[in-house]
């Protein structure tokens, strides 16, 4: 990898990808809010023209109204206006310095206005098509990235634009215009003392060019080290259940405090090398002014030599302007190194960003694709293979069908494929080889929402978004209405719980509201299903953890569901899925038995064992099957070792 200091940064690989990626912002979101960026370049420029004026003001009046030694003249003001005597001139300096002041914050207000509206609004732009985005993506996308990196790119890296967009911009405006107009200012008044004032300014650029070449690596170990100790952190609390019933308290503590102390570090060596970089600053700043007045001073006084003033004289009003401006552009200047780093930054996160945006889909609808027609609901796998990785097999050589309305339970050991070879259904991944159709379509060859919205999904662990019991229900179905909604729930059994519920049907679910147990959460899904009422049902492992009346009553509603819907069934506690149509056994991804229960207890092979173990006819499985699992745990053990 190029940037070795990079080498965690999940995005690297998209990242690399977006060339350009500051034009890009400028280009795609700039552009849409010009009309914010021309106030605040317009507000920017006028007040910091208006800032000018006041030292410049009073080095004339210092010359012409109090020492009157030169006749009172203003730049680009026409002598008409400029009154004569020195009272009526000090007054009109006043009043260009009062009227500076004032129209300066009038603009300062503007700039800001200008600013803000342009970072915000693209930060808002940005953030939301960004969301929109990821959440097309597929499945192995989430699969392979956690939600913290992403939580990361949604937040932190929209926050560091907005501050580079309003903060950076503001400052870099303030910056140039600031260096330039004082710059010039100078070399009009007197060109000679000018370049001696501006001495410091090749000196502060090489210094602060320098601070920036020290100090990047070492925020990229803080980028670097505070995603590791948040990843960490939040790895912990949503494990929380586990730490506690382990007792693993002080050993998390341990490690949180090792990924803590890494970030101090990291920050610490970049705060030490920031520290210095201020008083250096400081020191070529005041040398500057120092020699400056030293300068000034001997030339006010006559004492200057030849060769550096030329013969000219220099005014006392002059060398105060001068002085007054050697103030106030030095400070500016050491905002440079904030700004290249803002940018430097900003610039990082927008390739993160347009990364992400630019992610391709895995999972492409053909553009010729049309609307999935269902109509007996019958789906055929003809020889399906599929591998998360290349070259991987997990499910190998699939073939069934399943007649409209029929029930297809899938049994088998853990990591045997029964999700995968479901998922491949509802098209989070597609097939490697062989087919999926559903009605004679492939489901390659239809419009993936028209694919969605046939396919329903109840899950043992299905989630619950915050907001209330009705409004969960008709999640997805948004339209439905109250009596519609009630009635599922009616059919699901959930019905009685929910009247019982504080608010009955308006009662707020999820972290800040009340919560469900298990089986009522399951309950919930299913009225999701009924409400949605697809043709085809997916349902992974869906009774479990719950007592036996809950059970009675899920059972009860699951079988309203599946009623005259094909149905897809995963289950481990092989009595709810014994009435299935057809029981396809898994064995590492390859169909190991099929057929009836009936049929399959017949058999005598690994499906009437498990039922004789859960059914307690026999007492464990058969040494075959166990050296087979075995075999298949250390297989497994030796993959993982090998990561
Ligand atoms: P089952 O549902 O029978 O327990 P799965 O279909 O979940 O089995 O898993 C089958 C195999 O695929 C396992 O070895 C598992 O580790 C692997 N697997 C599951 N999901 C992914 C994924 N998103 N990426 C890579 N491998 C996966």
């Amino acid at each position: 990898m190029s940037h070795p200091s990079d080498e965690d940064d999940p995005f690297e690989d998209i990242r690399e990808k977006t060339d350009n990626p500051m034009k890009r912002l400028f280009s795609e979101y700039g552009s849409r809010n010009l009309r914010y960026f021309g106030l605040g370049f317009f507000g920017s420029v006028a007040a910091r023209v208006l800032d000018l004026l006041p030292p410049l003001l009073l080095g004339i009046a210092i010359d012409a109204v109090f020492e009157q030694n030169v006749p009172f003249d203003l730049p680009l003001v026409p002598a008409s206006v400029i009154p004569t005597g020195p009272r009526d001139q000090l007054v009109f300096t006043v009043g260009i310095i009062a009227f500076a002041f004032f129209g300066g914050s009038v603009f300062h207000w503007i700039r800001n206005y200008g600013w803000n509206s342009f970072a915000q609004n693209i930060q808002h732009d940005i953030r939301t098509d960004t969301y929109d985005k990821m959440q097309r993506l597929n499945m192995d996308f989430f699969a392979e990235k956690q939600t913290g990196e992403m939580m990361s790119v949604l937040s932190n890296d929209v926050n560091r634009l907005e501050r580079f967009l309003n903060d950076g911009m503001n400052s870099a405006f303030r910056l140039s215009v600031m260096v330039i107009g004082i710059a010039a200012i100078m070399l009009w008044l007197n060109p000679r003392l000018a370049v001696v004032s501006l001495l410091p300014v090749p000196v502060i650029a090489v210094v602060t060019w320098k601070f920036i070449d020290v100090i990047q690596p070492k925020y990229a170990d803080v980028r670097k080290t505070v995603g590791h100790l948040n990843s960490r952190l939040e790895n912990n609390l949503g494990g929380i259940k586990v730490i506690k019933t382990f007792n693993t308290e002080g050993f998390e503590s341990e490690r949180v405090d090792d990924v803590s102390y890494d970030y101090y570090d990291a920050n610490w060596d970049a705060i030490t090398t920031r520290i210095k970089f201020f008083p250096a600053l400081r020191v070529i700043a005041g040398i500057g002014f120092v020699i400056t007045f030293a300068v000034g001073g001997f030339w006010v006084l006559g004492e200057a030599p030849f060769w550096l003033t030329g013969g000219n004289e220099l005014t006392v009003g002059v060398f105060t302007t001068f002085i007054l401006y050697t103030q106030r552009f030095i400070w500016p200047m050491a905002q440079f190194g904030s700004i290249i780093n803002m940018y430097q930054r900003a610039r990082a996160s927008s390739a993160r960003l347009f990364g992400l945006m630019d992610t391709p889909s895995r999972i492409v609808e053909d553009p010729a694709a049309e609307d999935l027609v269902v109509d007996d609901g019958e789906v055929v796998y003809d020889d399906v293979t599929f591998g998360y990785d290349e070259g991987e097999t997990i499910v190998d050589d699939i073939s069934f069908e399943v007649d409209g309305g029929d029930t297809l339970a899938l049994v088998g050991p853990t990591g045997a494929g029964k999700s995968t070879v479901l998922k491949l259904l509802l098209r989070m991944y597609d097939v490697n080889e062989g087919s999926i159709t559903i009605d004679g379509q492939d489901i390659r060859d239809v419009t993936i929402p028209s694919l969605r919205q046939s396919l329903g999904y109840v899950s043992q662990d299905t989630f619950m978004f915050y907001g209330t019991v009705r409004d969960n229900i008709a999640y997805g179905t948004f339209e439905a209405d109250d009596e519609a909604v009630i009635e599922a729930a009616k059919a699901a059994e959930a019905h009685k719980f929910i009247t019982n519920l504080p608010e009955g049907y308006d009662t707020e679910i999820g972290e800040r509201g009340v919560k469900l147990s298990g089986g009522q959460r399951q309950r919930l899904s299913i009225a999701r299903a009924m409400l949605k009422d697809p043709e085809i049902l997916v349902l992974d492992e869906a009774t479990s953890d719950v007592d036996t009346e809950t059970e009675m009553l899920i059972q009860r509603s699951i079988d309203k569901l599946t009623e005259d819907r094909t149905t897809f069934a995963i289950a481990h506690r092989l009595s709810t899925i014994k009435d299935a149509d057809q029981i396809v056994v898994l064995e590492d991804g390859r169909i190991a038995e099929r057929g009836t229960h009936e049929e399959l207890l017949s058999e005598d092979g690994l499906y009437g064992h498990l039922w004789g173990v859960q059914a307690g006819e026999i007492d464990e499985l058969p040494q075959e099957f166990i050296d087979r699992a075995a075999k298949r745990a250390s297989r497994t053990e030796a993959e993982a070792g090998d990561d």
